[in-house]
């Protein structure tokens, strides 16, 4: 089915492809000051949620379709193509009775897959760009199982957008963006360009450079960007919108990397590091083969002596070392973390599978 999907469709328009706008349209002026800053950039396509999905009612759930009339006015007097968030059949109706070029389906709805199937067939039959943010939460098949309903309703302009995915603990972004499941999906449909949402991944203004960066560095090919003339006053999502001014800036800082470089020095250089990589990967699996074959020996002598498998201190104790260690060659502390984490999980189910032999 990955055959199915054109690539053509964001070719028509600048690379990267960059999307802005406001988070919701509030007001018809709101919408066409933004829009008119916006034109003459590189921004081809202007945003707007016309109907917000809000985590909880009281706050203001978008102007509904009155503001669909000023997002044609955006495209005729700016030339910018507009783009909707469409969560409804009724949604998509209006959008399309409206000449709304590009749809997305948001993260709250990915994980629907009644509503994405309802919005798959009212479009079938359309030849609409639609982009698909990924789930609230980290479930790759559920992004994926969205890709296939459009798919199979002959939707080939489909392009994915990573928003990042939601967390019960506050940290350092509103969404963390989780790189390796856009990586993952990235790899599955290698067709469908990736567009990097930096506003809902950040939650705030600081982090939308450093995440959009990251995201071009891993050859995205594209950023959706939440822009309002005066962020403050923002009804919906103020902390991380940014003006068209900061937007510009932003833009004009970043680093547009190649894919590749032909020449024979970069291609030998990189071969040669390549291969020092898989060596060090071949030792990786040996000494964790190695290791896990001594936990074995561990489980076997904690059997003949009815020993329980998880020992807390010694465990405590290894993590503790290996963070110090680890730290001090210039790993994270995350990394080593999350590794010996994993490493001490496996060595537990090697041991176990002997305690039940
Ligand atoms: C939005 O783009 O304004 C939006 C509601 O996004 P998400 O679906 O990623 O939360
Ligand atoms: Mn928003």
């Amino acid at each position: 089915m990955h055959k199915l999907f054109c690539m053509s469709w964001i070719k028509k328009y600048n690379s990267p492809l960059v999307i802005a706008g406001p988070c919701s349209a509030e007001s018809e002026e709101q919408v066409l000051q933004t829009a008119h800053q916006l034109k003459n950039s590189k921004v081809s396509i202007f945003r707007a949620g016309i109907w917000k999905p809000r985590t909880r009612p009281g706050s203001f759930e978008g102007v509904g379709s009155v503001g669909l009339p000023w997002l044609q006015t955006v495209k005729k007097e700016t030339g910018l193509q507009t783009a909707i968030e469409v969560a409804t059949k009724e949604h998509v109706e209006q959008a399309l009775k409206h000449d709304i070029d590009v749809l997305w389906i948001g993260a709250r709805t990915t994980v629907n897959p009644f509503t994405v199937q309802e919005i798959a067939d009212v479009l079938q039959g359309t030849d609409k760009t639609v982009l698909i943010k990924n789930p609230v939460n980290p479930d790759i098949s559920l992004w994926m199982g969205a890709v296939e309903r459009l798919s199979k309703a002959n939707i080939t302009n489909i392009g994915l957008i990573h928003r990042g995915f939601s967390k019960y603990e506050k940290g350092k972004y509103r969404n963390p963006p989780e790189w390796q499941i856009a990586i993952d999906m990235q790899n599955l449909f290698p067709d469908l360009p990736m567009i990097i949402d930096p506003s809902h991944i950040s939650g705030n203004q600081e982090l939308i450079f450093e995440v959009t960066q990251e995201a071009l560095d891993l050859n995205y090919s594209g950023m959706i960007i939440e822009t309002h003339i005066n962020p403050e006053k923002a009804w919906s999502d103020a902390a991380q919108q940014v003006t068209p001014d900061v937007l510009k800036q932003i833009i004009s800082k970043l680093v547009i990397r190649k894919k590749t470089d032909e020449t024979d020095e970069f291609q030998q250089k990189m071969l040669k590091l390549r291969k020092q990589i898989d060596a060090f990967d071949e030792n990786l699996i040996q000494v964790l083969a190695s290791r896990m074959q001594t936990a074995e020996q561990i489980g076997q002598l904690k059997k003949e002596k009815n020993v329980a498998v998880l020992q807390n201190e010694r465990w405590a104790e290894i993590l503790q070392k290996m963070i110090v260690n680890g730290s001090e060659k210039g790993l994270t502390k995350n990394f080593l973390e999350t590794i010996f984490k994993a490493i001490h999980q496996e060595s537990i189910t090697h041991q176990e599978k002997i305690l039940k032999i």
